[in-house]
C-alpha cells in the first residue's frame, strides 16, 4: 500500500514533511535534552525500515504526555508543590511499562526520551510492552520519609487515571526504590477498591514482587556485557572494569563482575571517584555505600580526581548513573575497547561517532539495561497468575532472553554493518511499526 492517503471522492494530498516533523509545541524548543538524542536515533535508523518507515512519525511523538501538579505538606507545616510527569511513548505492542525518577532536574522532555527508549528496549528483548515513564522533579534527599510518602501518593493518585496493570505499569529508576513501589501500589489500590499488586513492579517480595528484580538489570549489564566480551575475544576473567553509578545498575553489575574475576578498578558516583589498578574490594565498597551514602573516603582506594574517570586504563567502561555523560570531549578519552551502557541515553550521538571511529564497541542502554525490565515483566506475570517462581528459574529466564535478544542484535549488525544501537533500533523499531501497521489507525 502506499503511505498516501486516498479517497474516492476527493484526492487527499499529504501533509508536508515540515508539518509533520515539528516538535510537539508543548515541548521547550531550545532546550529538548534527550528527547533530541532520541530522534537522531530514530533518524539513523529509518533508511533500514523499509515499508514500515511509512510509520515512523509515530515514533517521534508520544501517544500522551500528563503533567500533574503535586502538593504536599511538608513536616513544618507549609505546603509545597512539585511537577511530575507520566508519559506514555507507544502502546502498540502493549500496555506502557517504564520506571519513576525522582530528581530535581527531571523536565518533561527527558521523560520523554525515557519513555521512548522503553519502547525500543521492550521491543528489543520481545516482552509484550510498550513504553512509557515518569517522573517528579524533587531532590528527595531533601525530603523526611513522611514527606517522600506523601510525594509518592499523591503523585500516585494524579497519574492515576492513566497508570494501571493492563494500561501502565510503573517500576523502580533513579532514586526510588521497593518502599515507593509499595506506597504506589497501596494508593492505587485504595483508589481502585482492590489489591492490585500488578500495578507496578520492583515491589517488595511480600507484597508480590519477585525474587530476582532488585538484581535484575545489573545482571542483564553483566550477561550482556560478557556476551560481547566474548565476540571480540575479550576474556571477563582479568578484565578491568570501570563503572560510573554504584547503586542498583552500577553496584550489582560491579559486584558480578568481580564475582566473575573481573577487576573493578575504578568507581564513580555522585559524591566522587575511587580507584585501585589490582581492584577494588566491591563488597567493602558496596557496605560502605551502603553506611555512607556514596564511595568518597572509602579507605581501601586512591581518591581519583571525578574528571579524570573517564581516562582510567580499563577494558570495559559501564557508565550506570545519569544520560549525556559520556559527550564529545571524553569520548576521546576512553581507553576502554567496551562502553556497556548501564544507565539510559548516557552516550550523547555525537560521542557515539567518535566512540565508533575509535573502534571502541558501544554496546548500548536499550539492550544492555534491558535485565530490569525482563524480570519487571516476570513479576507482572507472577502476580496476574499468583504462582511465583524460583530465583534460578527468574535467573535462567533472564539470562536465555538477554542472551538471546544479543544474539539478534549482534547478528543484524553483522548484515547491515551498523553500530549496535542501530541494529537494536532496526530490531525494536520494526517490532513497533509491525504492530502499528497491523492495529491500523482508530477511528
Ligand atoms: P540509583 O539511584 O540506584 O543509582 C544512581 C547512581 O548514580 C548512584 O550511585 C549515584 O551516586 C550516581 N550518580 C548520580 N548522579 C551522578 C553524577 N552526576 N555523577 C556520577 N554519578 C552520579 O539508580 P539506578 O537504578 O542504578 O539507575 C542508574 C541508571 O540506570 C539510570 O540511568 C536509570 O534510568 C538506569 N536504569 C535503571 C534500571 C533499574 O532497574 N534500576 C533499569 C534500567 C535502566
Amino acid at each position: 500500500m502506499s503511505g498516501k492517503p486516498r479517497s474516492s471522492r476527493t484526492k487527499l494530498q499529504p501533509s508536508p514533511p515540515a508539518a509533520t516533523h515539528a516538535l510537539p509545541s508543548y515541548l521547550d524548543q531550545t532546550n529538548l535534552g534527550p528527547w533530541s538524542t532520541y530522534l537522531q536515533q530514530v533518524d539513523r535508523v529509518t533508511p533500514y525500515l523499509g515499508d514500515l518507515a511509512r510509520w515512523v512519525e509515530t515514533l517521534k511523538r508520544p501517544k500522551r504526555a500528563l503533567i500533574v501538579d503535586v502538593p504536599i505538606h511538608l513536616d513544618n507545616g507549609e505546603v509545597a508543590h512539585f511537577e511530575g510527569y507520566r508519559v506514555q511513548h507507544n502502546t502498540s505492542r502493549g500496555p506502557g511499562k517504564g520506571g519513576v525518577r525522582f530528581h530535581q532536574n527531571v523536565t518533561l522532555s527527558e521523560v520523554m526520551a525515557l519513555a521512548a527508549w522503553m519502547s525500543i528496549k521492550n521491543a528489543a528483548v520481545n516482552v509484550p510492552y510498550g513504553g512509557a515513564k515518569g517522573g517528579v522533579r524533587v531532590d528527595p534527599r531533601l525530603l523526611s520519609q513522611g514527606e517522600l510518602e506523601r510525594l509518592t501518593r499523591r503523585y500516585t493518585s494524579e497519574i492515576g487515571i492513566i497508570i494501571g496493570p493492563t494500561k501502565d505499569i510503573p517500576a523502580p529508576d533513579v532514586n526510588t526504590n521497593d518502599q515507593i513501589m509499595a506506597w504506589m501500589m497501596d494508593t492505587y489500590s485504595m483508589n481502585s477498591g482492590e489489591t492490585s499488586t500488578g500495578v507496578v513492579t520492583g515491589k517488595p517480595i511480600d507484597l508480590g514482587g519477585s525474587l530476582g528484580r532488585r538484581d535484575a538489570t545489573g545482571r542483564g549489564v553483566f550477561t550482556v556485557a560478557s556476551e560481547a566480551a566474548q565476540r571480540i575475544g575479550l576474556k571477563i576473567e582479568g578484565a578491568r572494569i570501570a563503572v560510573q553509578g554504584f547503586g542498583n545498575v552500577g553496584g550489582v553489575a560491579a559486584r558480578l563482575f568481580a564475582e566473575a574475576g573481573s577487576k573493578v578498578v575504578a568507581v564513580q558516583d555522585h559524591t566522587g571517584a575511587v580507584q585501585r589498578a589490582a581492584g577494588l574490594d566491591v563488597a567493602a565498597l558496596l557496605a560502605h555505600v551502603a553506611v555512607r551514602g556514596g564511595v568518597a573516603g572509602f579507605k581501601d582506594a586512591e581518591t581519583l580526581d571525578p574528571a579524570d574517570f573517564w581516562a582510567v586504563a580499563c577494558d570495559i567502561m559501564i557508565p550506570a548513573a545519569l544520560e549525556g555523560q559520556i559527550d564529545a570531549k571524553n569520548a576521546r578519552k576512553i581507553k576502554a575497547r567496551m562502553v556497556v551502557e548501564g544507565a539510559n541515553g548516557p552516550t550523547t550521538p555525537e560521542a557515539d561517532d567518535i566512540l565508533g571511529d575509535r573502534g571502541v564497541l558501544v554496546v548500548p542502554d536499550v539492550i544492555a539495561n534491558a535485565g530490569g525490565v525482563t524480570v519487571s515483566y516476570f513479576e507482572w506475570v507472577q502476580d496476574f497468575s499468583s504462582f511465583f517462581w524460583t530465583e534460578s528459574e527468574i535467573n535462567q529466564r533472564l539470562v536465555r532472553i538477554m542472551t538471546e535478544a544479543f544474539a539478534g542484535v549482534w547478528n543484524v549488525a553483522q548484515r547491515h554493518k551498523t553500530s549496535l544501537r542501530t541494529a537494536t533500533f532496526i530490531v525494536a523499531c520494526s517490532r513497533i511499526l509491525q504492530a502499528r501497521a497491523m492495529r491500523g489507525l482508530y477511528p
